[in-house]
């Protein structure tokens, strides 16, 4: 496969800035060197990961002639922000079928989905699969009157959208040559997977030969990496990427989850404020800073060498720490 040749719109302002982190790396002890690649600043109605995945998803949605988008996540969704704001973009309607009831206030993610012009529902249910079976139900009540709908799924982690992550692993690997640095290890927020899974794959596919690290901020360890691998090996076999995976490639560490997802923890707590204070970059309660939490807790522990260089790949999320204010009181 030739992942230039796949056809690609432009939604993300790319590459995306790496930077060092010197004051954080200090303020945790001046162990490994540690650098952030900014996909928080990929652009798209306040940027995020999803902007390399709806590249892919919405390159095929156009070539099917599609006028309407449909997607799902959980109110504050940062996937389902960015797909109306991505299908703005490219004049096409966006039907957002949101898990829950509707909350009291329009906030964060629910309000730039409602500014970007989305068609929100909810579901007044919790469970993923009740949002899918709407999705669908949605897709065929447009395509009875005469519409032609295209359903995102959850987190836009299927084969194509795992296909941004694993161009974004070329970007990566491209700005550190330049740059005269080698990643040791990466550390990334494991969800839906298409990311985590994009990484992965990048890193074997590009023989960059980093240890990479999810951090799970859902699911328990055994669930989310069967999950990481069958996202990334249904990528592999539709693309047929010459790529084996070993056991060893897939790695989530879930201790960083809390209550459960969406739930603020004290150490996602602590996480956002190092990363603010010390670099001035903004993380999130329900991914990042999770994410950052786990990085920190494996260089505290000494899990990380203290001669190797490591990169955290920020995934944003940023619109949803509003909804929290409360919590930063
Ligand atoms: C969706 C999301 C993730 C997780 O990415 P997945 O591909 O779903 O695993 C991480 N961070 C942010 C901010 C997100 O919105």
């Amino acid at each position: 496969m030739q992942l230039a040749r796949l056809p690609r719109v432009r939604l993300a302002a790319l590459p995306t800035p790496l930077e060092e982190m010197p004051r954080l790396r200090s303020a945790l002890g001046g162990g490994p060197r540690l650098f952030i690649k900014r996909d928080d600043n990929t652009g798209l109605a306040l940027g995020g990961n999803k902007a390399r995945k709806l590249e892919f998803l919405f390159a095929d949605a156009l070539a099917q002639g599609a006028d309407t988008v449909i997607t799902t996540g959980g109110p504050q969704s940062n996937h389902a922000r960015m797909t109306a704001a991505a299908a703005a973009k490219l004049g096409l309607a966006s039907v957002l079928v949101l898990t829950g009831e509707r909350p009291a206030e329009m906030n964060g993610n629910l309000l730039i989905d409602a500014l970007v012009g989305a068609d929100i529902r909810f579901t007044g249910s919790d469970d993923d699969a009740v949002a899918a079976r709407a999705m669908e139900q949605v897709a065929a009540e447009l395509r009875a009157a005469g519409k032609r709908p295209y359903v995102v799924p959850l987190g836009g982690s299927n084969q194509l959208g795992t296909l941004g992550y694993v161009a974004g692993v070329r970007e990566l690997i491209a700005q550190a040559e330049e740059a005269g640095i080698a990643f040791d290890r990466i550390y990334v927020t494991s969800g839906s997977a298409g990311t985590h899974g994009g990484v992965i794959l990048g890193n074997r596919l590009y023989s960059y030969g980093a240890r990479v690290t999810g951090i799970s901020v859902s699911r328990p360890r055994a669930l989310a990496e069967d999950l990481v691998r069958r996202v990334a090996q249904a990528c592999i076999d539709k693309y047929e990427l010459p790529v084996t995976l070993s056991e060893s490639d897939v790695e989530v560490d879930d201790r960083f989850v809390g209550p459960g997802y969406a739930k603020i923890t004290d150490g996602g707590k602590e996480a956002i404020s190092l990363l603010a204070r010390n670099e001035g970059i903004i993380a999130d309660p329900v991914y990042t800073g999770k994410a950052l939490a786990g990085m920190i807790d494996h260089i505290r522990s000494g899990r990380i060498g203290r001669d190797e260089t490591v990169l955290f790949w920020h995934t944003g999320g940023a619109p949803a720490l509003f909804v929290y204010s409360e919590d930063f009181r």
